[in-house]
């Protein structure tokens, strides 16, 4: 595995992904959906940032990366053009179907790279459930949410600067496809009571009087203006280097770790389930 090409499964010919199967990679499957992350961001950067982590990890691994599952749980994001969202049991069938389809031609080593956090609990699901089936072990690599983790020393004030649309999006963004960021877009956001409601993120409102907070399930558009809860006008591509450098080199330890960990494995090593032209299937 050398060039781009050789580590998109989606660019093999399937005579050269049938040599791929006896070597056991592992599959990326990058997972994604379409909302708005403010004026200034594309709608597409979920699915746009999972694949570019995916591709640069797999460069660097033992691993083949999948095409996309570009739609995902974005229904807080509705109100929101471009915003494109489907039912979670409408999402938990695709990424079952699919991890099935590999599964059965004995890819069975499957990282998810999903960069949404409202599909998170969606693809648990699944992986627990096609644990149960197959006892396989899926992994899950979350950049947006790493990023979060690792880029919190190179912020002055890091609670005003995070947020969606905001920080570290917009950095990550101004690094990996600075044409698609529209810097004259480019707005801070702040959250905003709503209906008497005094919430702090999508489901968390004070309560008065209470040291915990309340849980209500509130629309991006009732909490913020423009879509945006951070500061990011201190975003630089500079630190956009940063980001990448941390996240995907996160995203290789984590794929060489559980290469080695998986690698002789039982449920890793089973042969193809179904005929496979050109591959040697179970007996
Ligand atoms: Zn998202």
């Amino acid at each position: 595995m050398s060039n781009q090409r050789t580590v998109e499964l989606g660019r093999l010919s399937w005579a050269e992904v049938a040599e791929e199967i006896p070597r056991r990679p592992i599959i990326l499957l990058p997972i994604g959906t379409v909302e708005q992350h403010g004026p200034h961001l594309p709608v597409n950067a979920d699915n746009m940032v999972a694949s570019y982590v995916a591709l640069q990890a797999a460069a660097r691994t033992n691993a083949l990366v999948a095409p996309n599952i570009n739609y995902g749980n974005s229904a807080v994001f509705a109100a929101f053009p471009g915003t494109i969202h489907v039912r979670p049991e409408t999402l938990a069938n695709v990424v079952r179907d699919v991890c099935q389809s590999l599964i059965a031609q004995g890819f069975r080593r499957i990282i998810f790279v999903d960069n949404h956090g409202g599909n998170e609990a969606v693809c648990e699901q699944v992986a627990r459930e096609l644990k149960d089936e197959h006892g396989i072990v899926i992994g899950n690599i979350y950049p947006w949410g790493l990023g979060y983790q690792l880029m919190r020393d190179t912020y002055d004030d890091v609670v005003a600067a995070y947020g969606h649309g905001a920080e570290p999006e917009t950095s990550a963004m101004l690094g990996m496809y600075p044409e698609d960021v529209v810097d004259a877009r480019r707005e801070s956001g702040t959250v905003q009571p709503f209906a008497g409601w005094n919430p702090s993120a999508y489901s968390i409102v004070e309560i008065p009087g209470q040291a915990a907070p309340g849980t209500v399930y509130l629309d991006s558009d009732e909490l913020t203006t423009n879509g945006v809860t951070g500061d990011g006008s201190v975003a630089t591509p500079e630190r956009g280097q940063v980001w990448i450098e941390r996240v995907v080199g996160f995203a290789v330890a984590f794929i060489d770790h559980y290469d080695t960990v998986t690698r002789d494995a039982a449920w890793a090593t089973k042969p193809p389930s179904r005929h496979l032209v050109g591959v040697k299937s179970a007996p």
